[in-house]
């Protein structure tokens, strides 16, 4: 199963509705939020399953009928079902121990919320619009390239743009055939990586020049008139406009960079069979403020886990090397260990007389990579998918 995330073509009117329904999703969650906190306050037993059934009874039965709450029957009924489900996911997986205590939505957060067909499946034909059940038709950016079956949908909202994702309950045919059998792969900060057959790909710095505009953008607006609930003071137009455009500008970044991780992870799926990364520690490296600002900005973590969950797309094998293994110090032409190599260094030249590598020069990076290629069984693990295969 995968799912596919598509940007809508919203008018002013389209748009409302979405933002109502985006605004009813939050009321419902959190007015079974603190309808579910009231009934652990008092002790009440039962499962959550139960409580948010009788929650649901009450939204129906009583509150939807009171006159103040008349404009949730104007709107598709389908998202307080959703919303009250992810509530209850959400107390599950805080059950499980696997997340923390379900908060409350603010209006500032991301909006988003899911609607489906109460009847099952529907077909979604290709084409550049798209039937969401209870919604309407809407208009799309790009249009769908084949057909799909799907139930529910979910709506989304991220710096003044709108999409619709859905899952597809169909599994990608893996192609059996890779040009390549294995291959080692050496992360680095000077260029992205350094693959085992020399080939090297460089970074996009986008990160570096959005900085530099972003801080122009800042200092333009400097005097702008920031809102205060408490005291009154309402936000400038100047100001709304700036947080429109930052948001803007972040997500314009991160698109460049998803871009590129996924044209790059493509690329070596469907090239090699059996792919070796180093186990990166990349918290830590983080903690180190000279090389975090270069590693956040490229998407280490987010190169490894685009790799894994293509694994499964493709049929490739990707495998982690321990990050205690020397595979920057030791020579990858005779093994020997090489222990007083600086980060400076950008060659590896190496220290035993009799090896090859002694007398001509190698790419430190490339060297690397052969060594993750070939690093011994008990280094090496096999990437397990953290997360489901989706594009979010
Ligand atoms: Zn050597």
């Amino acid at each position: 199963m995968y799912a596919i995330k598509v940007e809508l073509k919203v008018n002013n009117k389209e748009q409302t509705l979405l933002r109502k329904h985006a605004g009813f999703a939050r009321f419902v969650y959190n007015y079974g939020l603190a309808l579910m906190q009231g009934l652990e306050r008092n002790d009440i037993a039962g499962g959550y399953g139960k409580k948010i059934k009788a929650i649901k009874k009450v939204l129906t039965n009583y509150t939807k009928k009171q006159q103040e709450f008349q404009w949730m029957s104007k709107l598709s009924s389908k998202v307080y079902q959703s919303s009250l489900q992810a509530l209850l996911n959400a107390y599950k997986r805080c059950g499980q121990g696997i997340a923390d205590r379900p908060k409350f939505k603010r209006r500032k957060d991301r909006e988003s919320f899911s609607v489906y067909d109460g009847n099952g499946k529907v077909l979604l034909p290709s084409g550049k619009q798209i039937k969401i059940p209870t919604l309407g038709t809407f208009r799309l950016k790009e249009s769908l390239s084949c057909s799909y079956c799907t139930q529910t949908f979910t709506i989304s909202h991220r710096a003044g743009k709108w999409f619709v994702s859905f899952a597809v309950d169909a599994e990608k045919i893996p192609p059996t055939y890779h040009a390549q059998e294995k291959i080692g792969i050496d992360l680095g900060v000077k260029c992205f990586c350094t693959l085992s057959d020399g080939t090297t790909v460089e970074s996009p710095k986008p990160m570096k020049k959005a900085k530099t505009k972003l801080a122009k953008l800042q200092w333009r607006n400097r005097k702008k008139q920031l809102g205060n609930r408490r005291l009154g003071v309402k936000q400038s137009n100047k100001a709304k406009k700036y947080f429109d455009s930052l948001a803007r500008r972040h997500y314009h970044v991160a698109s460049q960079r998803q871009d590129f991780l996924h044209k790059l992870t493509t690329d070596i799926s469907r090239k090699y069979y059996q792919i070796r990364i180093e186990d990166l520690n990349v918290s830590g490296m983080l903690a180190n403020s000279k090389l975090s600002a270069a590693i956040s900005d490229l998407g280490f973590y987010e190169f490894r886990r685009q790799l894994t969950y293509k694994s499964q797309v493709y049929g490739t094998k990707v495998e982690l090397v321990d990050r205690w293994y020397p595979s920057s110090k030791t020579c990858s032409m005779c093994g020997t260990k090489h222990d007083e190599l600086k980060l400076s260094d950008r060659i590896y030249k190496c220290i035993n007389l009799g090896c090859v590598a002694h007398t001509i020069t190698l790419d430190r990076d490339l060297n690397a990579a052969l060594n993750l290629l070939n690093a011994p069984d008990e280094y090496v693990r096999l990437a397990q998918p953290e997360v489901t295969p989706v594009d979010k």
